[in-house]
């Protein structure tokens, strides 16, 4: 029930590892993270605690990015297969989703008829119609954007592309969700707590914005992409 992610120049698996600890306190049934290097794109889930995901991570795996989650089911009963992160059919695509889309149905039958899903999540959706626009020809943020104005309901989102290992594709709506700025990287997730070993240096999202974030910056722009200026705040907080 909350997600992180981080693009830098150090190893991704033990900040996002660290970063689920922190939130399995919000509640879990089940948990997984995804990396991201030359070679492609890698995902490793687990049912039950972090410490059975961290079990399974392969520790040779070193990747500069990756996003996380931990999962409180709300549609699709707790399994390996309905952990996030969810892929596109091609897995260029890979997703992490906090909230619930309350018009998934919909979509599924209007704009995603005979795409095969593999979960019975309400979230495979999402990562399923990025990729649709893309195929249709959309640039990934314009696809990211458009997908997030067709949701209806809540979402902390954080996307990866395997044709892009410089960015995280960042998205909220009713659901908690921070940036979290570093020198030579940055993170985002669902709270301070995830990322006070990090940073304090934090930007507050709005909703409907989305986030395109680099090890170096961040932009913010509606869901319309105009661009949103927002400075960043330092967070009084005790570790
Ligand atoms: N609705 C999504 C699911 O059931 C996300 C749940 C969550 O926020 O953990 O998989």
């Amino acid at each position: 029930c909350g997600i992180v992610g981080y693009i830098g120049n150090t190893d991704a698996k033990e900040i996002l590892l660290r970063g689920l600890e922190k939130l399995e306190y919000r509640g879990y049934d089940s948990a997984g993270i995804a990396v991201l290097n030359e070679e492609g794109v890698h995902v490793f889930k687990e049912k039950g605690r972090i410490a059975n995901l961290r079990e399974s991570v392969d520790l040779s795996v070193e990747a500069p990015i990756g996003i996380g989650h931990t999962r409180w089911a709300t549609h699709g009963k707790p399994s390996k297969v309905n952990s996030h992160p969810h892929q596109s059919t091609t897995s260029r695509f890979t997703l992490v989703h906090n909230g619930v889309i309350e018009n998934y149905e919909q979509i599924k039958k209007q704009q995603l008829a005979g795409v095969t899903f593999v979960s019975d999540t309400d979230t495979e959706i999402i990562v399923q119609l990025v990729e649709k626009f893309v195929n249709e020809g959309m640039e990934v943020e314009a696809a990211f954007r458009q997908t997030l104005s067709d949701l209806k309901g809540s979402y902390a989102i954080a996307l990866l592309d395997n044709e892009n290992p410089e960015t995280i594709y960042v998205g909220k709506n009713k659901s908690p969700l921070l940036v979290g700025l570093g020198e030579g990287f940055n993170v985002v997730a669902s709270d301070a707590m995830a990322m006070l070993s990090q940073t304090d240096q934090y930007v507050e999202l709005n909703d409907k914005e989305v986030v395109i974030l680099t090890k170096d910056g961040y932009t913010i722009l509606t869901l319309d992409g105009e661009t949103v200026e927002r400075a960043p705040y330092t967070a009084e907080l005790d570790a």
